[in-house]
């Protein structure tokens, strides 16, 4: 057997779909061809990472489906050196993208991809569901803030020119719920602010969008994977307020900034 009869076996390997003698062919083949082992790895540190993560963040189907599809191509890629190879068809194509897989850096970066990709945002998702994904991403993804200050006349004008809506920014720090920053995040493929704030340990997200008829009051959405999620839409915005905080804590957090604010 040679890698180019291995590689489109390592998927059916792992899954145990293989009879008993082409398996041990491929066991032979990846007993003395580090390549193969390598792209074998991969694809299974992936499929774990995926299975590990599949409960907490439940990956639709069809995303899972295209990120095991996707690693299931590159591992059947022939292994040819993806640098060369790119560098010579002139453009950063597929190849030249999956064709380093093998490589010290290939692992790390498929990972960052599963994970990413099974994080990201899911279009036509619940919205709470999508609120509780971003919250848990900026966690994550060391992406909590693109501003990281307490003092709102900083944290305001920086999404001046990156969003259409001008999210109004105070700090609770006295009341000790004190402003850690802000970013960009996506909701409803839409970007939307996301302030940050903390209540001792915990990171509380305030996503904020335009309202588009979003209901008025004050509401809570049902539980979302631990998540307390409430949401109310004021002056023509929306707000989504998340947090692992306890649920008494976070209905004050929300009472305060519904709150008119301090006459200037
Ligand atoms: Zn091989």
């Amino acid at each position: 057997m040679d890698c180019n009869q291995a590689r489109p076996q390592l998927q059916s390997r792992l899954d145990d779909a293989l009879a008993a003698e082409p398996a041990a062919a491929l066991d032979g083949h990846l007993a003395h061809c580090p390549p193969c082992r390598r792209a074998f790895h991969t694809l299974k540190t992936a499929q774990g990472a995926i299975r590990e993560h599949a409960d907490c963040f439940r990956a639709p189907g069809a995303l899972r489906s295209r990120i095991l599809a996707e690693l299931a191509a590159a591992a059947a890629a022939p292994p040819v050196s993806g640098r060369g190879r790119a560098r010579r068809s002139g453009h950063p194509g597929r190849l030249g993208r999956w064709g380093w897989f093998g490589s010290g850096a290939a692992l790390a970066a498929s990972l960052t991809l599963v994970i990413t990709l099974t994080l990201a945002p899911v279009p036509g998702a619940p919205l709470e569901d999508q609120v509780v994904s971003a919250h848990i991403r900026s966690l994550m993804e060391n992406h909590l803030m693109d501003i990281a200050s307490s003092d709102r006349h900083t944290v305001k004008p920086w999404f001046n020119g990156r969003l259409d809506l001008a999210p109004p920014v105070r700090d609770f720090e006295a009341v000790g719920f004190p402003l850690a920053g802000g970013r960009l995040d996506v909701l409803d493929q839409r970007p939307v602010a996301a302030l940050v704030y903390r209540r001792r340990q915990h990171v509380i997200n305030l996503f904020i969008a335009p309202a588009d008829g979003a209901a008025a009051g004050l509401h809570e959405a049902s539980p979302t994977r631990g998540y307390t999620v409430l949401y109310w839409s004021d002056g023509g915005l929306a707000d989504w307020l998340v947090s692992d905080l306890e649920r008494t804590e976070l209905l004050e957090f929300a009472r305060l900034l519904r709150s008119p604010p301090p006459a200037q």
